[in-house]
């Protein structure tokens, strides 16, 4: 959560950004009601999933998936769609084959 609500008094006309790069500030991850989740182990780093994310919220280290940014991920899905892996060990999260992300209900996350 922002640190700070707006009401709509205090928020911009017209919803206009009157500061760059202010996105980080709101934590859209509240919205989500599904989950991507990640199998560690069976993750080859191709970075399909980082590419197509819209809202930059997978992070990457030195060339590596890492983690994913809850605080921004929206739940779209995406991730789960292009990740062109199908898993040869049930995922460690889900238990399901597939694809090395796959999305839980965000009432299921720990
Ligand atoms: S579910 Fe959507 S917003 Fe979240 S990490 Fe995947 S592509 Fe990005
Ligand atoms: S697309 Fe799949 S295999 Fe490639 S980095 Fe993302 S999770 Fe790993």
């Amino acid at each position: 959560m922002p640190d700070k609500l707006l009401s709509w008094k205090e928020a911009a006309m017209g919803g206009v950004v009157t500061r760059p790069g202010s996105s980080a500030d709101y934590h859209t991850g509240t919205w989500r009601s599904t989950r991507p989740v990640h199998d560690d182990e069976q993750c080859v780093h191709c970075l399909t999933c980082w590419v197509y994310c819209p809202d930059s919220a997978i992070i990457v280290q030195d060339g590596r998936w890492t983690a994913f940014d809850y605080d921004h991920c929206k739940g779209c899905g995406i991730c789960a769609e292009v990740c062109p892996v199908n898993i040869k060990q049930p995922h460690a999260v889900t238990g399901e084959m597939g694809h090395v992300i796959q999305m839980i209900p965000e009432t299921e996350a720990e």
